[in-house]
């Protein structure tokens, strides 16, 4: 059945005003799923007031009550656990276990909002002058709100909004119109909850009601996740409106492999990494710089392992790599890998024009491997975003260093090696926001902050974690003496 979704809106569900129709397709079947409203400026103004008007209430609400709904959220997701991964793989194509891996993640974010009472703590220092003492208080700021991508639908608005409501905040979700379903059951949810109207508002849409959210007068502050294009958009049109911003950008992650690595851990891991999510995700390793001698046994192996995945539908268990999000990424991937062929990287395994069985239509891409690639070439340099990896090959250590620290993304970068020594070298000369030492995905859990460098992220305090509750509150100081 196609399903007809809605915003949720100061506690209702309602229509769009003004606004069309978009179609949500699952990516392997090319089956319609839902119509999503094309929100509109009436819409976020709309979801803002409502958020607004929500905020004093809710700002006085106890912390210990505030954090209490969250104990219930979680027991909603864990119930509705398997149907949200569910939805998450008919809308993005991923396999059920990553989606499985998803949704798990996603409620971390809940557990850590449990904990708000203890984290939103503010400071105070007796006698800082004879009989004067001096606090600083943690306050809310009004209304946030987030603008998330395709690739982790219900992942990404769970690092923001658990925290940003917990912290006394009412909050504003406009997820990607390409997969809106598991944020309207997530919100079927929030509903569940009874938490006052208007303190949780999502209004689905693109452009416009992104454009909305970055330029309301009464948002105070706006995380984004997305391509690094409009991530710079966002921070320069929320700056222009002195909002606090977050955005989170696109990645080209290297992943250096030492001829001392463990070969076979290390070739399991890049797998992972480099066509895990088959390839949409902002920690995927896209290029993997082969250093000295172990060059041709990696290549070997990777192109072997790679050959070897069973490509198919999410939902069949039995796959190991899903479809990307839709035919138009499958093409721009596929024109990106045969732009690498022509400036001269030679295609060691080619998934383009790959075909599944029953689902002839699916957007797929199968694992493609470009060996020889050099740091002038397209594909070493730019964000593909689909389960494509190069492979570069240098010298020494610091040749392969200079190659990542030579990118303009900063998201991730891992290194494969026993040796302490470039262990603690690579962590602490590479120029990215997440470093993994014989981890293929540098994901930071709930508890540490997330974001990258350079390109990858414009903004200071990054999502989640102590950053999280910084960029949510205030922190007002009061001077008291009493005579
Ligand atoms: P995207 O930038 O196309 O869209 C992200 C959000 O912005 C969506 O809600 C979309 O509706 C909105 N949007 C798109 N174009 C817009 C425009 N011109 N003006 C205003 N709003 C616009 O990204 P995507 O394709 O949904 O997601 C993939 C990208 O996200 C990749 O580049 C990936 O690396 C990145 N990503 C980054 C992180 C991170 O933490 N750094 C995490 C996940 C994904």
């Amino acid at each position: 059945m196609v399903q007809q979704l809605k915003h949720y809106i100061g506690g209702e569900w309602i229509d769009s005003e003004g606004g069309g129709l978009l179609p949500v397709v699952n990516p392997a079947t090319c089956e319609l799923l839902a119509h999503v409203p094309d929100g509109t400026r009436a819409d976020v103004d709309r979801a803002v007031k409502a958020a607004n008007a929500a905020f004093d209430e809710w700002r006085s609400t106890p912390v210990l009550s505030r954090a209490q709904y969250m104990y219930r959220f979680k027991a909603l997701l864990e119930d509705r656990f398997e149907e949200l991964t569910r939805i998450v793989v008919e809308e993005n194509g991923k396999t059920r276990d990553e989606a499985r891996g998803e949704v798990r993640r996603g409620i971390e974010s809940v557990d850590y909002a449990m904990h708000i009472p203890s984290l939103m703590r503010g400071y105070t220092l007796e006698d800082v002058s004879s009989g004067i003492d001096e606090t600083a208080e943690r306050q809310p700021l009004g209304v946030f709100a987030a603008i998330t991508p395709f690739n982790f639908p219900f992942m990404v608005p769970l690092w923001f909004l658990p925290t940003a409501i917990t912290c006394g905040n009412t909050y504003v979700v406009k997820p990607s119109p390409q997969t809106p379903i598991s944020m309207q059951l997530t919100y079927e949810l929030l509903d569940e909850l009874g938490l006052p109207e208007g303190v949780v508002n999502l209004v689905h849409g693109g452009k416009e009601a992104s454009m909305a959210v970055m330029e309301h007068p009464d948002i105070v502050g706006v995380s984004f996740v997305g391509s690094s294009p409009v991530a710079k958009l966002v921070y320069e049109t929320c700056a222009k409106s002195g909002k606090r911003v977050q955005a989170q950008g696109g990645a080209k992650n290297y992943i250096v492999v030492m001829p001392d690595a463990d070969l076979t851990a290390s070739v399991v891991n890049i797998m992972g990494s480099a066509f895990g999510c088959a390839g949409q995700r902002c920690l995927a390793g896209s290029v993997v710089v082969a250093v000295g001698d172990v060059y041709e046994p990696l290549r070997d192996e990777l192109i072997k392992r790679a050959s070897s995945l069973r490509v198919g539908y999410g939902l069949d268990e039995t796959t190991q790599m899903g479809t990307v999000i839709s035919g138009q990424a499958r093409e721009r991937i596929e024109k990106m890998i045969a732009q690498g062929v022509q400036e001269g990287a030679q295609i060691a395994l080619d998934g383009r024009s790959a075909k599944v069985s029953g689902f002839e239509e699916g957007s797929f891409v199968a694992p493609t491997i470009l060996d020889g690639v050099t740091e002038d070439m397209t594909v070493a340099r730019d964000e593909i975003f689909g389960p494509v990896l190069a492979i570069m090959h240098a010298p020494d250590f610091d040749s392969a260093v200079k190659l990542v620290n030579a990118s303009k993304y900063g998201n991730a970068a891992s290194l494969f090696t026993s040796s302490g020594k470039y262990a603690r070298d690579f962590k602490y000369r590479v120029n990215a926001g997440n470093i993994g030492i014989n981890v293929g995905v540098a994901a930071a859990t709930a508890s540490f902050p997330f974001g990258g460098k350079k390109d990858s992220f414009f903004g200071d305090l990054h999502g989640q974690g102590p950053d999280a509750i910084e960029f949510f509150t205030d922190r007002k100081v009061v001077i008291e003496r009493w005579f």
